[in-house]
């Protein structure tokens, strides 16, 4: 058996031959119709009024919070279990990250310490749907609404995933999706930021336009300042090929979880719950291990066997730049940090391989 590797791009050169080589002889390599379409497509799929296509989810997050205006001296409440951008943007921006602490089995912000949290200083509220997950996504929504925040998610891994029959990108206030490759929908780097507030869409077009908005005498008319995180014509060919097929790529990564499951269960190993009204893209497979499992060990021993796994992600309160600055570790999210285990997902990945190694390599 050849190695195993976490995941692998849903995106075969042929796929996208013909489009690339017209993007080269148009000779249009940004702001052309790809971009105009993906961002297009992007709402359609989503639900979302409008979408601005970006470098990553880490520039449409910041984007986001300076959207906001958050500044030196607000607070951001920030789920805590996460890749660590989520709280690296505010902190970016000088506000402080207020780490808010998860559910143990859905891994997403818990909303009694998010509300116990709230203070006059908390300006908005940073979601994470964790691994995909969108389970408590409303919820968190109406504590918000209550409190009069906005919320951010950050739906990095989360294309494709709905709660309440409703997609991520058209739930919160502004959604930001990554499209990384060890994310659903890969083009290379890339991301998006989702909202239904025309004026806030038009605020974005201008700031993403170096600050520019209509025209004044034969130039742009520069109105204010701004910036340039845009996605380029060959990033949205690739991102257009794939979100054509992205409800079959769910479905069938579903199928790999239940399998997963049906191997792993009976072991002790517990999934990420999802909730009943929430559909999960699977963007990782991730299992809490069972107690008398040494979760390290079987990640390097795994590793030893060609099999490429990762821990779930990280707890954002416990790593040295936040533990030191703050003191202020989540207990949950930093024992969920220790107690999981992303496995192998992707077409064709051979999961009763991986479950037999499992089993062998927890009995020795
Ligand atoms: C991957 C990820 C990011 C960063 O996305 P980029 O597109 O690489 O900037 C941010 N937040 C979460 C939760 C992620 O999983």
């Amino acid at each position: 058996m050849t190695d195993v590797r976490i995941m692998k791009p849903y995106i075969a050169f042929a796929e996208v031959e013909d489009d690339l080589r017209q993007v080269f002889e148009s000779g249009v390599f940004t702001r052309g119709h790809n971009v105009e379409t993906f961002a297009a497509e992007v709402s359609a799929y989503t639900g979302a009024a409008y979408t601005s296509l970006m470098t990553s989810a880490t520039t449409a997050l910041w984007t986001c919070l300076k959207l906001l205006e958050i500044k030196a001296g607000d607070e951001v409440a920030v789920a805590d279990f996460s890749w660590p951008a989520t709280a690296n943007v505010v902190e970016d921006l000088g506000a402080q990250p207020i780490f808010i602490d998860v559910n143990q089995e859905t891994f997403n912000m818990c909303p009694k310490d998010l509300a116990n949290k709230i203070t006059n200083k908390t300006k908005a509220v940073l979601f994470v749907d964790a691994l995909g997950n969108p389970t408590g996504l409303h919820e968190i929504k109406s504590i918000c609404d209550q409190y009069k925040l906005p919320l951010i998610e950050d739906a990095a891994c989360a294309i494709g995933s709905s709660e309440n029959g409703v997609k991520c990108g058209s739930i919160a206030d502004l959604t930001c999706f990554s499209f990384h490759p060890r994310k659903l929908l890969c083009t290379g780097e890339g991301g998006a930021i989702t909202t239904n507030r025309s004026d806030w869409a038009e605020w974005l077009r201008m700031k993403l336009m170096h600050g520019a908005s209509g025209t004044r005498g034969v130039g742009l008319d520069f109105i204010s300042y701004g910036y340039n995180f845009r996605m380029s014509e060959i990033q949205a060919v690739l991102g257009r090929k794939q979100l054509a097929s992205l409800d079959l790529i769910t479905d069938e990564r579903n199928k790999i979880r239940e399998s997963y499951i049906v191997g792993l269960e009976s072991l002790g190993f517990i999934p990420q719950k999802i909730g009943k009204t929430a559909t999960h893209n699977i963007q990782s497979m991730v299992f809490r291990v069972p107690n008398t499992v040494n979760r390290d060990k079987l990640i390097f021993d795994l590793k030893a066997n060609g099999i490429e796994t990762t821990l779930g992600t990280y707890c954002q309160s416990g790593t040295s730049y936040y533990q030191k600055k703050y003191n202020n570790k989540q207990p949950i999210s930093a024992n969920l940090e220790k107690t999981t285990i992303t496995l192998p997902c992707f077409e064709d990945v051979p999961v009763d391989y991986i479950i037999e190694k499992i089993t062998h390599l927890i009995s020795v």
